[in-house]
């Protein structure tokens, strides 16, 4: 069976309160995740419907699911939010879409009502540290 990808490819997109509650057992990339670096410029398919390539500064991660290679990238140039997991045979050449959400960048917290973790607080961190670098 050939499964065909791209244009037919309907993206998981959940509101900010679904992608919370999905990733609320992951923990925040802060309190240490993996090494992305390797992985830079490695592709992923977003929730804004384009190919970014990932990158430390303008995509970072902002959650991780305990090393298993899933985590969620906060990309600068479309404002969305992505899980995504690392795929490769030798070596990790494509990050697989697991979901997305919007990035509601004017709502109050971002739109997220978790207190443990804060993910809105989280985001800041890579805001500030990330995103404002590459301005
Ligand atoms: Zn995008």
């Amino acid at each position: 069976m050939v499964l065909i990808l791209g244009a037919n490819y309907k993206m998981n997109i959940l509101t900010t309160k679904e992608f919370e509650q999905k990733v609320q057992g992951w923990k925040i990339y802060s309190r240490g995740g993996l090494n992305m670096s390797p992985y830079t410029n490695v592709p992923f398919e977003c929730g804004c419907g384009k190919t970014h390539k990932y990158n430390n500064i303008y995509t970072p991660p902002f959650m991780d699911n305990h090393g298993n290679g899933q985590m969620c990238l906060m990309v600068k140039e479309c404002k969305y939010l992505n899980a995504v997991e690392l795929k490769g045979t030798f070596n990790i050449d494509r990050m697989q879409n697991l979901f997305s959400c919007k990035f509601e960048e004017k709502k109050e917290r971002y739109g997220f009502t978790l207190n443990n973790p804060k993910i809105d607080d989280e985001i800041n961190i890579w805001i500030e540290e990330r995103w404002n670098l590459g301005k």
